[in-house]
């Protein structure tokens, strides 16, 4: 299990903090599926909250921790919030590519992926002076010719797929690339565990908000695990969850519990990347 990435610093792993702005974006398009979808605005008020509370709070916790995170944003998002994201920006973070406004890639054609990726690096560049490098493909999947294109289109690293639990060059058409896949985990998805809404259902069939205890014992054992075979994780946070009250308190336990190990290398998606193609 364990895999020699020879971590910056000596350290023995590496964690990667990544926060998808989706606002109301994941929520409107689940909406559209039922007849006057459209005015579920408290579904909608779910959404809201991350850009309008959550963020600022996770920007203030991050930089009490001096660590610098990944933020994957829809560029809906980014155009209806500018001087957040400028202010993410400033802080040193990265901003992530995430779609416009949260399509799924699989079943989009070539010319609308192109469409989607296109606009949004121009609203990136508008917004914060330069494209995104790093994606994430909303909801988790794409088509089989998405990799190629993102990168002709320059990006040079994609935080989306499940299969692995260490970041890896993607090959194409059997030869290695320098395209480095970052994969995360549903155990690792703070949606997964405790975000709910009562009606539309989410999560569909579950009834109950995860214990907090339970999800930061979740998240804290798979720490453990990535830490002691040297590997690479990457939490993946929606700042409308993770952001409350209580949940802010549960990352800060989490990254106090992770920041007491010492050897520990906490880096943007872009620096894990560089380093992988580069060193690996
Ligand atoms: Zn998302």
């Amino acid at each position: 299990m364990s895999k020699d990435f020879g971590w910056p610093n000596s350290s023995k792993c590496a964690v990667m903090m990544s926060f998808d702005i989706d606002g109301e974006t994941t929520w409107s398009n689940g909406n559209k599926g039922y007849e006057n979808g459209e005015y579920y605005l408290k579904s909608l008020s779910i959404g809201r909250y991350g850009p309008k509370r959550c963020v600022k709070n996770i920007l203030e916790l991050l930089d009490k921790n001096n660590i610098k995170a990944t933020f994957f944003a829809p560029s809906w998002i980014v155009e209806k919030n500018p001087e957040l994201i400028k202010e993410i920006a400033l802080n040193g973070h990265e901003i992530g590519h995430h779609g416009y406004k949260h399509e799924r890639f699989y079943d989009k054609t070539y010319e609308e992926q192109v469409e989607i990726i296109d606009k949004s690096q121009e609203i990136f560049e508008r917004v914060i002076g330069k494209k995104a490098t790093g994606f994430r493909t909303p909801s988790g999947d794409w088509a089989e010719f998405t990799t190629k294109l993102l990168i002709d289109k320059g990006f040079k690293y994609s935080s989306s797929m499940r299969g692995s639990d260490s970041p890896y060059k993607t090959v194409i058409d059997g030869k290695e690339t320098d395209f480095i896949e970052i994969p995360t985990k549903w155990e690792l998805d703070d949606y997964v565990q405790m975000a709910y809404n009562l009606f539309p259902a989410e999560p569909v069939g579950q009834s109950r908000i995860s214990g907090y205890d339970s999800v930061f014992e979740n998240f804290k054992w798979e720490f453990e695990g990535y830490y002691e075979f040297g590997l690479c994780i990457s939490y993946m946070f929606h700042p409308q969850v993770i952001g409350t009250p209580g949940r802010l308190i549960l990352l800060d336990k989490l990254i106090n519990e992770i920041k007491s190990r010492g050897d520990v290398w906490f880096a943007t998606g872009s620096q894990i990347s560089d380093w992988v193609r580069h060193n690996v």
